[in-house]
């Protein structure tokens, strides 16, 4: 379990598309845009460096935000984040 904490916080390591491609690695992950992309899964950037599964799983509205790298809408909820 203490491993696999470890490995959700490290740099995301996987492919980015163009649009993503000068993000902070660190804090990336996949939200469901409610912005200008309308309810299509992209990648956003976290304010802060991601917490992990579980504390992501934890985490209540307000507590991370995270901005769609594609349309630049703000995710104020962490509900059906992914990496
Ligand atoms: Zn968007």
């Amino acid at each position: 379990m203490v491993a696999r904490q470890l490995l959700d916080t490290v740099e995301y390591k996987g492919k980015l598309p163009n649009y993503a491609s000068g993000a902070n690695r660190r804090r990336v992950l996949n939200i469901i845009c409610k912005g200008a992309c309308r309810g299509k899964t992209r990648w956003a950037e976290m304010e802060v460096d991601y917490p992990g599964r579980e504390k992501l799983r934890q985490a209540q509205v307000d507590d991370y935000i995270a901005h769609c790298l594609y349309c630049g809408w703000e995710a104020p909820d962490p509900y059906n984040w992914t990496r």
